[in-house]
C-alpha cells in the first residue's frame, strides 16, 4: 500500500521560505506554504506607481557572482532569464569622475582587479598605496582573529586605512553590500564579501539585476513554478502559533482560529517576528527573546520621476556622496516627461528630514551627472523601510541561530539565521536549501540543494587565509 508523503507546513513566502518549499518538494514531501500577506517574495517585493501603473520595486535588489544558491534557484525555478549580468560598474568619484571598474577577464583572482582598481581615477597615488596594503592584510587576516576588533572600522583604522581611504573605496563597497556602516559592522561579514565577492574567483563581482519587477519575479513567477511542482500556497494566512504533542510540533495555528497539521516545521519569517509565530512554544528555540532583539538597519529607496534622462547608465555607484546607488530600471514604463530613476541609500540611519533629504540628491545629481543639470523632478517617493536587513554587528553574529531547534522536527530559516552571509538574498536562499536539505536527510531522502561557494582561483588559495 502507497503510504501518504510526509506534510512540512512552512511559515513565510520570502526568498528562505520559498528556496525550502523547492528544495522539499523535490525530496517528495507535501509543502503547504503559508504567508501573511497577499503575495509571496517579503522584503524582496513592490508597489504601484499610481500614475503609471507600473510595479516599482521598494528598493532596487542585485546579486552578486558569488551569490550561487541565489542563482541556483533562479536557474532551477526557470527566472534567469529575467536578470541581466554586469560584469563593470561605474563609479562617480567625488568630483564627478566617471570611473569604471572592471576586473581582467584572463589574470587569475585577486590579481583581476589590479585593472578594476587602476579605473578609479579618482583616488591619488598614495590612496592607491594604501588601500592595496589594506586589501593585502584583509587577505591574511586569520579567521580565527576576526573578532578581535569590535566592528570592521576599528579593523581598517588598525590595518593603516585613512579617513580618505575607507570613504572613498572601503565604504563604497561595503555599506551597500552589507546594508549598514562600517563602524558597526563586524569584520567577519565585510571581510566575506570582500573575499567572496571579489578576490576568490574572477566571476565573483558579477553584478546581477532583475530586469522585471520584483513582485513577478518573487510574487507571481516562483510562486507559479512552485505550485506547478505541487506545493500548497496559502496567502493572507498568519500563523500566530504553533502545536506540540510530546516533545514535537504538530501543526501551525493560523489566525482565522484553523490550523494546518503537519510532521515537519519551518519557520521563515524575519526575526523579529519569530516570537509571533512561536506564540505559547517560545522556548522551542534558544535565547529566542535575544534573537528578537537583534537591532535593525534601515534602507532608503528614493523613487524619482525627472523631465528627462539623467543618465545613460543603467546603474551609476557614488563615491563619498549621500547618494550610493543610482538605477534606471528597464521596466519602469517611462512616459515623455515622466522618467524614472531610484537611488538607493543603505545604512540610512541619520538622513535629514524629507525635503531636505530630496534637495541634498537632487543637488548632488546636478553637481555630477551633467544630463541632470538641467533636470527637474516632476514626482519623487521616499520608501524607508527601518527593519530592512539586521544590523551585522559581533554582538548580532553570536545570535544567529543554526537551522535545528530544541523540537527535533521544528526548523529555522531567514536570511538572519547563522548561514556566515550577510542579510541579503543568498543568505536567505541558502538558509531555505539547508532546512531542507537537513529535513530531507532526516527522512532519508535525497537532499544537496545548497550550492558550495565558487572555487577559489589557485592563486586566491596561496593568498587568502
Ligand atoms: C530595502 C531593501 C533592499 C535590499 N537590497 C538587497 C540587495 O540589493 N541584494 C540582496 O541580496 N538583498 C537585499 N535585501 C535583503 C533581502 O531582501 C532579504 O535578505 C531577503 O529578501 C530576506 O528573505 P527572507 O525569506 O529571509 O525574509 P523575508 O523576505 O522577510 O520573508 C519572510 C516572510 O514571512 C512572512 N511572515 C512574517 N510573519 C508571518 C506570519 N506570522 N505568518 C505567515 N507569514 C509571515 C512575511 O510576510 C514575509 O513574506 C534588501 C532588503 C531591503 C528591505
Amino acid at each position: 500500500m502507497e503510504t501518504a508523503p510526509p506534510r512540512v507546513a512552512i511559515v513565510g513566502g520570502g526568498l528562505a521560505g520559498m528556496a525550502a518549499a523547492l528544495g522539499l518538494s523535490q525530496a517528495g514531501l507535501k509543502v503547504t506554504l503559508i504567508e501573511a500577506r497577499s503575495k509571496t517574495g517579503g522584503r524582496a517585493g513592490s508597489f504601484i506607481d499610481p500614475t503609471t501603473g507600473a510595479e516599482i520595486d521598494y528598493c532596487q535588489h542585485v546579486g552578486m557572482g558569488c551569490c550561487t544558491n541565489l542563482l541556483d534557484l533562479l536557474k532551477r525555478t526557470g527566472q534567469l532569464d529575467a536578470w541581466r549580468r554586469y560584469r563593470s560598474l561605474t563609479f562617480i568619484g567625488p568630483a564627478g569622475e566617471v570611473c569604471p571598474f572592471a576586473g581582467s577577464r584572463w589574470l587569475p583572482a585577486p590579481l583581476h582587479l589590479m585593472k578594476a582598481f587602476s579605473g578609479l581615477s579618482y583616488l591619488s597615488q598614495d590612496l592607491r598605496k594604501t588601500i592595496a596594503q589594506g586589501i593585502w592584510k584583509l587577505m591574511r587576516l586569520r579567521p580565527e582573529d576576526q573578532a578581535n576588533w569590535p566592528t570592521m572600522q576599528d579593523w581598517l583604522t588598525a590595518a593603516g586605512q585613512s579617513e580618505a581611504a575607507i570613504r572613498e573605496f572601503w565604504d563604497v563597497i561595503l555599506v551597500s553590500a552589507l546594508g549598514e556602516a562600517t563602524d558597526r559592522v563586524a569584520v567577519a561579514p565585510a571581510r566575506k564579501v570582500l573575499v567572496d565577492g571579489f578576490l576568490s574567483h574572477r566571476d565573483a563581482g558579477d553584478v546581477w539585476v532583475p530586469q522585471l519587477p520584483l513582485s513577478v519575479l518573487f510574487g507571481q513567477r516562483l510562486p507559479d513554478d512552485l505550485t506547478r511542482r505541487g506545493v500548497e500556497i496559502r496567502l493572507s494566512a498568519r500563523a500566530v502559533g504553533i502545536e506540540s504533542h510530546g516533545g514535537r510540533a504538530t501543526g501551525v495555528r493560523l489566525s482565522d482560529g484553523s490550523t494546518i497539521a503537519a510532521d515537519y516545521l519551518l519557520i521563515a519569517t524575519p526575526w523579529h517576528q519569530l516570537q509571533n509565530v512561536l506564540g505559547d512554544a517560545s522556548d522551542a528555540v534558544d535565547d529566542g527573546d535575544a534573537i528578537a532583539s537583534i537591532p535593525a538597519s534601515p534602507i532608503t529607496g528614493i523613487h524619482l520621476w525627472c523631465d528627462r534622462t539623467l543618465t545613460d547608465a543603467d546603474h551609476l555607484a557614488f563615491v563619498g556622496r549621500t547618494i550610493q546607488w543610482l538605477f534606471r530600471p528597464t521596466f519602469a514604463s517611462d512616459q515623455p516627461g515622466r522618467i524614472y530613476h531610484q537611488i538607493v541609500i543603505s545604512g540610512s540611519r541619520d538622513l535629514p528630514p524629507r525635503q531636505q533629504l530630496l534637495d541634498q540628491v537632487v543637488g548632488e545629481l546636478r553637481e555630477l551627472l551633467p544630463a541632470a543639470r538641467e533636470a527637474n523632478v516632476v514626482a519623487s517617493r521616499i520608501v524607508t523601510d527601518p527593519k530592512s536587513v539586521y544590523s551585522v554587528s559581533l554582538a548580532t553574529e553570536k545570535r544567529r541561530p543554526a537551522a535545528t531547534t530544541r523540537l527535533p522536527n521544528l526548523w529555522l530559516a531567514g536570511d538572519w539565521t547563522a548561514t556566515g552571509w550577510p542579510a541579503t538574498m543568498e543568505s536567505a536562499v541558502i538558509s531555505g536549501y539547508r532546512a531542507a536539505d537537513q529535513i530531507a536527510d532526516n527522512l532519508g531522502r535525497s537532499s544537496g540543494n545548497e550550492r558550495p561557494a565558487l572555487a577559489k582561483s589557485w592563486l586566491a588559495r596561496l593568498l587568502v587565509r
